[in-house]
């Protein structure tokens, strides 16, 4: 039991203009979260190599044809992108797998996939879009057009690395930007092999890798004077300190951060697809996502069903080897992050909530850093539980009477990512979308990203977007030409 899906490469080095990049820094081990076995190491990128990856990135962008390169001739390279990850879609949800514990079916069938298309979706966007033309004032002619920015600085999360990164690679690259990507530290297996694979089909120096610590990497690439523009996804506290570079340098940036998400639950929903969709929302992704309806507020005549219902099938789940296709929940993706979580379960015996399942680690699976599918009911909106991220599988329940004390309740939090709402009469759904802060609100549906929609959060969850349009207004300049006529 819990085999290693592969035998990943024993040492993981940046790329900088298709070459192994000059490193620097520490080896870092990365752990494989079924087992807690150490399976390969990262050697880290310090200053030196993070300056190399963006003088390359620049040459690139000054003196390359990425930028210049006629929009047909774009989405060709795109198109080949996307084929170089179909081609390698078992090859790198295995490798996935092995630095984050998700489950080998949902990265084979959702996140390479999605990886995949990423490269097809902006393909298409740039095929339609078109500059701006304004001939109204007598005898001039404007246009505006939009020209890349340059340099993108692209930094990653651990929670869905390749789907998450891709999105970024393909908007930057499809705008005619060039990059100099960052995954994080801890799942950087998949990203750089996605990174090689597509050294194969880009001009050298369009995408570079440079790998390492936070602070050590990551701080060196977003200060870097020739860095133009920053998309970093991860938590709130970072995306901080991020920012405050971003600031001084006078670089434009989005920040995707982290959320604490209400799924609100009426008594007028079908409440069989609302428990499905309450499961899905907490547990997809082995509870990880930004995106998570982590608190569950469910109005109260309702409340002891579905609460026991969420707690009898969240008991049920099978906890276990990320590779086993039955597997529902797989492990957390560090040890740390684990502690972390557990420590949540304490947090909220101390509060005084009322534990419906689980708040323990399955020592019963060996080393790997499982948790057992998590639900509390917390005394109020103002528990730990019912405010802070836990990004782990705990789910805090909340009752609630009327529409207005849900949305006091959703709105009563400092993130506002997305919200989701489950009911069948429909002036309650208009009332609740129209009042929830939520960059995002699903209706009846646990998670349905539209890559043409806008992406991103209100408050402490964001700032910027991302999808279609929103990436087209980051990544590119506007440049307005007036001539007489
Ligand atoms: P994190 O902020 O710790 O790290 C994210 C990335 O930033 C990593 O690559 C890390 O090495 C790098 N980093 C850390 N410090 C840095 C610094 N000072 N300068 C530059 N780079 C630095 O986040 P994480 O723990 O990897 O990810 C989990 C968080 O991400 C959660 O809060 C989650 O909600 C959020 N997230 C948000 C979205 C979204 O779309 N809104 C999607 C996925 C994850």
């Amino acid at each position: 039991m819990f085999d290693l899906p592969i035998t990943p490469a024993p040492r993981v080095q940046g790329l900088v203009a298709g070459k192994a990049s000059p490193g620097g820094g520490p080896e870092l081990p990365v752990y494989y979260p079924g087992t807690g076995a150490q399976v390969s190491v990262l050697v880290e990128d310090g200053p030196e190599a993070v300056a190399a990856a963006v003088e390359a990135a620049r040459r690139a962008f000054d003196n390359g044809p990425w930028p210049k390169l006629s929009t047909d001739a774009r989405i060709a390279v795109l198109e080949r992108c996307r084929e170089a990850i179909l081609a390698n879609v078992d090859e790198l949800a295995r490798l996935e797998c092995v630095a984050t514990g998700l489950l080998m079916r949902e990265l084979r069938a959702m996140h390479m996939k999605r990886a995949a298309y990423n490269f097809r979706f902006f393909a298409d966007y740039i095929s339609q879009t078109a500059g701006q033309r304004y001939d109204q004032t007598a005898g001039f002619l404007t246009t505006v057009a939009r020209d890349p920015v340059g340099v993108a600085a692209l930094i990653a999360p651990w929670n869905a690395p390749v789907a998450l990164a891709t999105m970024k690679i393909a908007a930057a690259l499809a705008f005619g930007n060039t990059a100099v990507l960052k995954p994080s530290e801890q799942t950087p297996l998949a990203l750089a092999r996605v990174v090689e694979l597509l050294q194969e089909v880009l001009p050298e120096g369009v995408l570079n890798l440079v790998n390492g610590r936070g602070p050590v990497t990551g701080a060196a690439l977003v200060e870097h004077p020739g860095v133009d523009l920053i998309s970093f996804t991860g938590g709130t506290q970072t995306g901080r300190q991020i920012m405050s570079v971003a600031g001084r340098n006078l670089v434009p940036c989005t920040m995707e951060l982290g959320g604490k998400s209400a799924n609100v639950v009426f008594a007028s929903a079908d409440l069989d697809r609302a428990l499905d969709g309450a499961l899905i929302g907490i547990f997809a992704n082995n509870g990880q996502q930004c995106l998570a309806g982590s608190r569950i507020l469910v109005e109260r005549p309702v409340f002891e069903e579905f609460t026991g219902r969420f707690a009898e099938r969240a008991a049920a789940m099978r906890v276990g080897d990320p590779m086993d296709e039955a597997t529902e929940l797989g492990p957390l993706a560090s040890m740390p992050h684990m502690n972390r979580v557990l420590g949540f379960a304490e947090t909220a015996r101390a509060e005084g909530c009322r534990f419906l399942t689980g708040g323990a680690r399955r020592e019963d699976l060996g080393e790997g850093y499982y948790v057992a599918p998590t639900a509390v009911v917390a005394p109020s909106n103002a528990a730990k539980v019912a405010q802070e991220e836990i990004f782990g599988p705990f789910a805090t329940f909340l009752p609630f009477d009327t529409p207005e004390e849900a949305i006091a309740i959703a709105n009563d939090s400092a993130y506002g990512l997305v919200a989701y709402v489950w009911s069948d009469h429909l002036p309650t759904v208009m009332t609740m979308t129209e009042a929830l802060r939520a960059g995002v609100v699903w209706v009846n549906t646990p998670m349905m990203r539209e890559l043409r929609a806008p992406f991103g959060g209100y408050k402490a969850s964001g700032v910027g977007r991302e999808g279609g349009a929103a990436c087209e207004a980051f990544y590119t300049e506007e440049r307005t030409v007036t001539i007489p006529k």
